[in-house]
């Protein structure tokens, strides 16, 4: 049963998905801070804290470049970004946005095409 959360983390909206045993009751991670959480934390220890995507929080993504990727991780220091690089070995750095961010993505993800909607006829 899915439930309306909100983020443990920021106190913003989480979007509903299944309590996670390990949260109190309500609460979960919204996708932007599981994937600051996930650069410092282990998979198991990220699992046990907060679950599974697409379970219990939702998949954090980013566009970059026209596609879709799976954001593995993200944080704003660099020796976080290259800790978290060796210890997961698919890892790589995506991009750095602007404000700071640096998105670590699997090597191996191609991304995906952002689905363009067709322009509705105006009637
Ligand atoms: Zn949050």
């Amino acid at each position: 049963m899915s439930v309306s959360l909100d983020c443990c983390v920021c106190g913003g909206g989480a979007g509903r998905w299944m309590q996670h045993w390990n949260r109190d009751s309500g609460y979960g991670i919204c996708a932007e801070c599981v994937a600051f959480e996930a650069s410092t934390l282990t998979a198991e220890e990220l699992k046990e804290n907060y679950g599974k995507p697409g379970v219990n929080y939702g998949q954090p993504m980013v566009t970059f470049q026209g596609r879709r990727y799976k954001v593995l991780a993200a944080t704003k220091h660099e020796d976080v970004a290259n800790a978290f690089m060796e210890r997961v070995p698919n890892a790589s750095m995506l991009t750095v946005f602007d404000n700071g961010v640096i998105v670590l993505a699997d090597k191996e993800d191609q991304g995906e095409p952002i689905a363009v909607e067709p322009q509705k006829e105006l009637t």
